[in-house]
């Protein structure tokens, strides 16, 4: 098949993953659509496909209000919070040792200041967890405060391009929060003291996902894998996070359809990189359990096929032979270069059990990481990907495959 063709066959995969299907936020509807149309497609190539299933709650946002004395305060629910209708006193805490000493039991408690910094790591996510966020997790959950207002500015790093960024997104923390600007923190703040009403539908839902892996080749002893997470986050399109992932998947899946080799090729769609429990990426571990030191290599996609500058690679952990090979397949593409090692992908699962692995993704995401304000919003959308790079970086990631 011709690159054209490859490219209207990337558009299509593109307009069926963020257009047709609204949402593919674990939990959904549409996520399980998107990974039932994903199993679909790939079999149609003749790989031999599993279901790696597991639950997972979906969440629906509903709205919430504040209300103190006269004034109403727009506050919003955080992702995956419980909800409430409670009318309480309200205090305040802007540091760890504040909350240490606060008296918060049966109140409403606003945080804000150096405390809602960053965003916290959910309770349960184990890969990266800082014991500063457990510990102010801790004070919370002990606190017997009835519900947190968390006053934010932004936080790029953790919780993408949002302002205000949720404190809390997190479906195992049982206390309701919202979150709000932190410029209405301050205003909110004379209000300590003071009863205040707080209102949240915000309403978690049962639901399950799955992961769908996909292989070729007979001998797993020492397997290649092609990864990339086909959830979304909640209220965005993903585009770039990561359609354009899913889509080069899909597309190695055919460029490689003829794969006779023996060793074994497995193309993993994961499902719940942006989703607080990580749920797929857990269900792949444990599936893997004892058997990870079979995979040669892991080759991630996490925010490729940008409009503007090059898609670029970093590697972590390879082997010389595997290294020198690599960088001369893909130096041989054009506008694929060497960009900077970044931890936030799936990636980080295969170097964390010591496997070697390679990363994809935009140049301008790694060089405005700390800036840029289109990760986890709604202008991470279609309009922002270049198809072209989406199958030079399918055709790259091919002839490695093939070359290694
Ligand atoms: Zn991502």
């Amino acid at each position: 098949m011709s690159n054209e063709n490859f490219q209207t066959r990337a558009s299509n995969y593109l307009n069926k993953l963020c257009c047709e299907i609204s949402e593919r936020c674990v939990g959904s509807e549409g996520n399980r659509i998107a990974t039932t149309f994903f199993e679909k497609e790939i079999s149609s190539f003749g790989w031999q496909t599993e279901l790696q299933p597991f639950n997972a709650i979906d969440w629906e946002d509903g709205g919430a209000t504040l209300k103190a004395g006269d004034t109403c305060f727009s506050v919003y629910p955080g992702p995956y919070s419980l909800g409430c209708d409670l009318s309480s006193e309200l205090s305040a805490a802007s540091t760890v040792q504040e909350l240490e000493k606060l008296d918060a039991k049966g109140k409403i408690v606003l945080l804000y200041g150096d405390i809602t910094k960053e965003q916290l790591m959910p309770k349960n996510f184990v890969f990266y967890n800082p014991d500063e966020h457990k510990k102010i997790v801790t004070l919370l959950e002990n606190s017997g405060a009835k519900a947190f207002i968390a006053a934010t500015g932004r936080n790029s790093a953790l919780a993408g391009g949002v302002y205000p960024f949720p404190l809390i997104e997190d479906g195992d923390f049982d206390i309701p929060s919202v979150y709000m600007k932190d410029i209405e923190g301050q205003k909110l703040l004379p209000f300590v003291g003071k009863v205040v009403a707080l209102k949240s539908l915000s309403r978690r839902i049962p639901g399950n996902g799955f992961n769908v892996v996909a292989r070729k080749g007979e001998d797993p002893s020492s397997k290649v894998v092609i990864t990339a997470h086909i959830d979304a986050k909640k209220g965005t399109p993903g585009a770039i996070d990561n359609a354009t992932g899913v889509t080069i998947l899909l597309l190695v899946a055919e460029m490689l359809k003829a794969y006779k080799g023996e060793r074994q090729v497995e193309i993993v769609a994961l499902n719940g990189e942006d989703y607080f429990a990580v749920p797929g990426q857990m269900k792949y571990i444990a599936e893997n359990h004892g058997t990870f030191e079979h995979i040669l290599l892991d080759i991630n996609i996490d925010g490729a096929g940008y409009f503007e500058g090059d898609t670029a690679y970093s590697f972590y952990g390879l082997p010389h032979e595997i290294s020198t090979k690599a960088e001369t397949v893909l130096n041989n593409f054009p506008g694929i270069c060497k960009g900077i090692q970044w931890p936030q992908g799936d990636h980080s699962i295969f170097v964390q059990y010591g496997r070697p692995a390679i990363a994809l993704t935009s140049k301008w995401f790694t060089d405005n990481m700390e800036c840029q304000d289109v990760t986890h919003t709604e202008k991470d959308n279609l309009n922002i990907v270049d198809v072209r790079k989406v199958v030079t970086a399918a055709e790259a990631i091919s002839k490695l495959v093939t070359e290694i």
